[in-house]
């Protein structure tokens, strides 16, 4: 194994059962957090009755994105001491017991959205709340920016190389038009030249799907490309040749969230997400709202079939392992796994026994046990000079590690005291 790895699929439980949008969602909390730094400001109060897609909090200044509340209810704020001041970190929206979540009034599909300027277009991205529906979870206004543009290309990221997740790929199959007017929507926003699809070639009805869809539209600075299915090809920061060069890469989900919201008026509050695992009793894409708890997610598949071992936000490879069910559905949530000790494996961590096949796997040829030794002994700098900042997370070093190290783990640590100085 070189850098690289053909890993088992496990597609099929979750695209077999159509996507659908449950309207008894009971309960959302929602962080504070605009995918970044950006100080944000409670737009409601507590005790307040909100609509479904109401503004529930601001950005400080234009560099941040407003949220919106993917369930009708009563909010109440969740305050905590910072400096000897009361500071909102969450907010909860409660819908009474009976309450169906269903929109009252189907909007008007907007006529004029395909001549928009790029100015206006980035203005509805930043009002209506969106962010990259990826790892990044950013402003979409802030990457699409800049006058003139330096994106020549917006590369749209089909490819979903971790086991189990699918929720891009049904998106893309069951809205294929749309997401197409999206992006040609951020292509328009960033005064890119073209835009590039990118599909894994394990994936041939997709890909098939969508190039007939450019062909139909006659979209001819559309193009369509296959990507080898080989883990980590295809995940954000590892693609083919040049194609991050120039280019602005984002998820189909995104592009699906600028066509609603252009089209659609409609604010960023909810995306799908793949509900999966053998534990899961019916396992599912979903449109989930943003801030809906991973156990609740969970019981939205008719619950579990038996204890899970480890219950996973995102793919198995790159996801963050959870300690109960209390974390939240947010924009980069692709996937709430809840896996069986036999797809697990053994959690019992031992010592490294330095056999470097860490070191084999790793696709951007670091050395993962230096790095992660050092992490261990909170010697950031030494992580520093193996060059952990070039590390992409794939995760493929855990994978291979017979000790069951938790790499991913000491690299985000060693990442953060660099970051921190500490
Ligand atoms: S997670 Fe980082 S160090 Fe580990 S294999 Fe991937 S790129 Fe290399
Ligand atoms: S794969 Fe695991 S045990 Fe082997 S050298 Fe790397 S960290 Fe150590």
């Amino acid at each position: 194994m070189s850098g690289s790895v053909r890993l088992e699929r496990k597609k099929s439980s979750t695209l077999l059962n159509t996507l659908k949008r449950p309207h008894t969602v009971k309960k959302v909390r929602i962080p504070l957090t605009s995918g970044e730094e950006t100080l944000m400001f409670p737009a409601v109060k507590n005790g307040d009755v909100i609509e479904r897609g109401a503004k529930i909090a601001s950005p400080e200044g234009e560099q941040g994105s407003p949220l919106f509340s993917g369930i009708a209810g009563k909010v109440k704020l969740v305050e905590r001491t910072k400096n000897g001041n009361m500071v909102c970190t969450h907010i909860e929206v409660t819908a009474p017991n009976d309450f169906c979540q269903t929109a009252s009034v189907l909007p008007e599909l907007r006529k004029d959205a395909e001549k928009l300027p790029c100015r206006e277009l980035r203005s509805i991205f930043r009002e209506r709340g969106l962010l990259t529906t990826d790892g990044r979870a950013e402003p979409l206004h802030k990457i699409i920016s800049g006058s003139p543009s330096t994106i020549k290309t917006i590369v749209i990221n089909g490819c979903e190389p971790e086991p189990y997740v699918t929720s891009e790929q049904v998106l893309m199959t069951s809205y294929p038009t749309e997401v197409l007017r999206g992006a040609e929507i951020l292509r328009r926003a960033a005064e890119a030249e073209k835009v590039i699809f990118l599909i894994e070639d394990a994936e041939r009805e997709l890909f098939e799907l969508i190039k007939s869809k450019i062909y139909l539209l006659k979209w001819d600075r559309f193009e369509a490309q296959k990507v080898p299915a080989i883990y980590p090809m295809g995940t954000d920061n590892f693609l083919p040749g040049q194609l991050s060069i120039n280019s602005a890469v984002l998820n189909a989900s995104t592009a699906y969230a600028a066509y609603e919201a252009v089209y659609l008026h409609k604010p960023f509050f909810e995306r799908v997400v793949t509900v999966g695992g053998e534990c899961v009793a019916e396992p599912r894409n979903l449109w989930l709202p943003l801030g809906i708890s991973i156990r609740d997610a969970l019981q939205l598949c008719k619950g579990l079939l038996r204890e899970p071992a480890k219950l996973i936000v995102g793919g198995p490879m790159k996801g963050v392992a959870q300690k109960d069910g209390e974390g939240v559905v947010m924009a980069g949530t692709d996937a709430v796994l809840a896996l069986p000790k036999e797809i697990a494996g053994e959690s019992a961590e031992k010592p490294c026994i330095r056999c470097n096949r860490c070191v084999d796997a790793c696709p951007v040829f670091l050395s993962p046990v230096m790095i992660t030794l050092a992490a261990e002994k909170n010697s950031f700098e030494v992580s520093r000079e193996w060059n952990v900042e070039a590390c992409i997370e794939c995760g493929l070093c855990s994978f291979v590690c017979p000790s069951k190290r938790p790499m991913l783990e000491l690299i985000a640590k060693a990442k953060k005291g660099i970051a921190t100085g500490s």
